[in-house]
C-alpha cells in the first residue's frame, strides 16, 4: 500500500510542497543553458524525512511532460524504491523514466541530496566515446577535483543505470558521470547543486572539445588539481 501524504506530519507536508516548487522551478534552468531538448532531462531532490516516517522521499519530474507545462503540483513524490506515494495527484502522472535511477543513488549514498541527468550535447558526445574528460582546466579541478570519469553501458528497465552510477563515483571526487553511450548524471548536497555541476559539465566538456581541435590539451598535474580542489571546497564552498 502506497504511502499517505494526507497522513504525514503537518511540518513534512509542508516540507514536501516547499521541495515540489524548488524541483519545479529548477527544471527550468535545464532549458535555460540548453542542456535539453523536448522532454528529455530530470531533476531530483531528496526530503529527508526517516525521522518523521521510517524513510526519506524525493521529488522528481513527471514523465513525459513538457517543460513548459511543469508546475509544482505535477512534481512526483516518490519512497526510495522508487514508488509513487499517494499525494492525492492522477495516476496518469508517473515518475520519470530515470526514477530508478535516482532512487538507486539515493538509497546507496546518503550524502547525495540532489540528481540530475541530461543528455547535453558535448557531455554526451564524450560519453559516445567512453572518453572520460581529462582534467585540463582549473574549473574542473575547482568543480570536479579532477577528471570526469565514465560509467558503465547499462540500459534502463533494473538498477543497472544507478549500480553504474554509484560504483563510478564513490570511486572518484567527481560530482558527474559520463554514463557510456548515454549521458551525465550529476549529484549534489542538493538539487541546486546538481543543477550546477550539470552545468558545469556541460561546459567544460565543450570547453576540453574545442581545445581538442586545436591540439594536445595540457594535463594540470595531480599535486595541482589537489590544492584546487581544496581550496574551492573549502573556501568557496558555503557559496555553492
Ligand atoms: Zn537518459
Amino acid at each position: 500500500m502506497a504511502l499517505q501524504l494526507s497522513e504525514f506530519p503537518e511540518q513534512l507536508r509542508a516540507e514536501v510542497q516547499r521541495v515540489r516548487e524548488l524541483v519545479a522551478a529548477l527544471h527550468a534552468e535545464l532549458p535555460r543553458w540548453e542542456l535539453v531538448v523536448w522532454t528529455a532531462g530530470n531533476v531530483s531532490q531528496r526530503i529527508r524525512c526517516a525521522d518523521l516516517i521510517g524513510e526519506d522521499l524525493f521529488v522528481i519530474k513527471p514523465s513525459g511532460v513538457s517543460y513548459d507545462e511543469l508546475t509544482p503540483e505535477k512534481m512526483v513524490v516518490c519512497t526510495l524504491d522508487g514508488v509513487k506515494i499517494d499525494d492525492g495527484t492522477p495516476d496518469a502522472l508517473t515518475p520519470s523514466s530515470d526514477t530508478a535511477a535516482h532512487a538507486y543513488v539515493y538509497a546507496h549514498m546518503d550524502r547525495v541530496g540532489g540528481v540530475v541527468h541530461t543528455h547535453s550535447t558535448y557531455a554526451t558526445a564524450w560519453a559516445a566515446r567512453g572518453e572520460a574528460v581529462p582534467c585540463v582546466l582549473t574549473m574542473m579541478g575547482d568543480e570536479f577535483g579532477g577528471a570526469i570519469p565514465v560509467g558503465p553501458f547499462a540500459l534502463i528497465g533494473d538498477d543497472s543505470i544507478g549500480r553504474g552510477i554509484v560504483e563510478t563515483l564513490r570511486e572518484s571526487r567527481s560530482r558527474a558521470v559520463l554514463m557510456q553511450n548515454h549521458g551525465p548524471f550529476t549529484i549534489g548536497t542538493d538539487a541546486r547543486d546538481a543543477v550546477k555541476a550539470a552545468v558545469m559539465c556541460e561546459e567544460v566538456a565543450r570547453t576540453v572539445h574545442i581545445a581538442r581541435q586545436l591540439g594536445e590539451p595540457i594535463p594540470i598535474p595531480q599535486e595541482q588539481v589537489d590544492s584546487l580542489f581544496d581550496r574551492y571546497q573549502n573556501v568557496y564552498g558555503q557559496k555553492k
